[in-house]
């Protein structure tokens, strides 16, 4: 079910990290965003101009929900807490307990550079003052997105906030109970039964229901990555963190049963889920297929995962060395990626593109998705190798405050009116002329 490509006397052993790796030959989910923004555009359009009856009728036509409102009752979220099994509550809370430890201590703290005497650059960092977080709630429902949306926004001292998520059919078109519970134990109170592109449209131009937002975060799937790129600009966004990749850089040292579930436990996010397993291990690859031919039909989302490993974004690549493994996983840029080697953590550190790493047999990708304080916001399709997966830095801005007194205006204003000219901005010199009876220095 899970195809092989054979890179094996390929590579050159030396170059940059990915420099030497041909990337089109690493398997990648062939997702049309080009089909899906031009699918998105005239839907976003559409809530621009006519606002939450433009948002009802795509909800209908989507989700199969006629919305008599968008935002969700207060009674619906407190009905939801009261009712979540108590083993789930545990573990959401658990889920929040080891985020708050991660995220809190990303927060940056303000700081002032003294550049000359009398001239100061002071690094303020400021919270997103409104955001709004996508929860995905089509095939699966993520409370766990809904800690690792929230708690990075509350960490970083985000005022207000907005979570949606789509309407279900089956729950009276409120979103999922557990992701309305998990809004209510953390506090957050305005929600809305809103999915897909139509939600990204809704925070970013605003309706009578709902206030717009200067920020979306969150995962979603190929739609809401395509409103959330044809948006950026009227919104700040987080990363494009579409459908889910994993991939497991492994050698003859791993378990093939325990590589075989992690791959599967990726693909059941998904029919276009990622899965993708990176060895020099020839009886490892071996070893794994026949794992998964075991391990697949005895899950509950079997088809669903079929379809995802036996997609062309999903494979064995077979490779040299652990070296020419390296190379690769580095090229492919995965939202994430196992180490499964002997002296894992030595590989990992030799890492440059991946959303999250996770390393050795007992860091599976699972406990990041869930409970080990990491954050599951991650940049999928190769943009690892340019952005960051979501935390409390997503929702601040570092704004400068310069602080220059007369003295050291003076002293520095011969070369601003140099390069002023230089750029035939002269005005730009002037304004500093004009607060000083003001001659080219000698020597200057
Ligand atoms: P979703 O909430 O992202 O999408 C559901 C919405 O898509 C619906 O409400 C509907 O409005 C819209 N939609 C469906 N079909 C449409 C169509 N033909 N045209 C226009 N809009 C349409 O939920 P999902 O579909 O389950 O996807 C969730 C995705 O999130 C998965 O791919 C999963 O892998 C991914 N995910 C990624 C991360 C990450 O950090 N990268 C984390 C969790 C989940």
């Amino acid at each position: 079910m899970i195809s092989r490509i054979d890179l094996r006397n390929s590579f050159p052993g030396t170059g940059p990290a990915t420099g030497t790796i041909d990337r089109d030959l690493l398997p990648r989910a062939e997702l049309d965003v080009e089909a899906a923004l031009h699918k998105v555009r005239p839907i976003c359009d559409d809530v621009r101009h006519r606002g939450s009856a433009a948002v009802i009728e795509y909800t209908e036509k989507f989700d199969g929900v006629r919305l008599e409102r968008l935002r969700v009752p207060a009674e619906a979220l407190a009905e939801a807490l009261e009712g979540l099994d108590p083993a789930v509550r545990a573990a959401l809370e658990e889920s929040v307990r080891r985020a708050r430890i991660v995220h809190r201590d990303q927060r940056r703290t303000d700081s002032t550079v003294q550049v000359v005497p009398g001239g100061t650059v002071t690094e303020r960092w400021v919270p997103v003052e409104r955001v709004g977080l996508y929860v995905p709630g089509g095939r699966a429902v993520y409370p766990s997105s809904v800690v690792m949306n929230v708690v990075p926004a509350q960490e970083a001292g985000v005022g207000s906030l907005a979570v949606a998520s789509p309407a279900q059919a089956e729950f009276g078109g409120l979103p999922h109970p557990t992701i309305l519970a998990a809004c209510a134990l953390l506090g957050v109170d305005e929600v809305y039964a809103v999915g897909g592109a139509q939600a990204v449209a809704m925070f970013a131009y605003g309706t009578d229901e709902c206030a717009p937002v200067q920020l979306v975060t969150g995962p979603g799937n190929i739609y809401v990555a395509a409103a959330k790129r044809l948006l950026k600009g009227v919104i700040g966004i987080d990363s494009e963190a579409g459908p889910t990749e994993i991939a497991i850089l492994a050698d003859d040292t791993a378990e093939a049963a325990h590589v075989a579930a992690d791959l599967i436990s990726q693909a059941e996010h998904d029919v276009v889920a990622a899965a993708v397993l990176v060895t020099p291990s020839e009886a490892l690859a071996g070893a794994v297929e026949a794992e998964l031919g075991k391990q697949v039909p005895a899950t509950k989302h079997s088809e669903r995962i079929a379809e995802a490993l036996a997609g062309r974004q999903s494979g064995i690549v077979l490779v040299d060395s652990l070296d020419h493994g390296l190379a690769v996983v580095n090229a492919y840029a995965a939202e994430h990626l196992e180490i499964q080697t002997a002296d894992a953590a030595g590989w990992a550190a030799r890492v440059v593109n991946a959303g999250a790493v996770f390393v050795g047999p007992y860091a599976p990708v699972s406990l990041g998705d869930y409970a080990a304080g990491s954050n599951h916001v991650l940049p999928t399709g190769g943009c690892a190798c340019h952005s960051s997966g979501l935390s409390v830095q997503s929702f601040l801005r570092g704004i400068h405050v310069v602080d220059y007194t007369k003295d050291a205006l003076a002293e520095v204003t011969h070369h601003v009116v140099a390069l002023a000219e230089a750029e035939d901005l002269p005005a730009h010199g002037a304004a500093l002329k004009a607060r000083f009876d003001w001659k080219v220095p000698e020597n200057s």
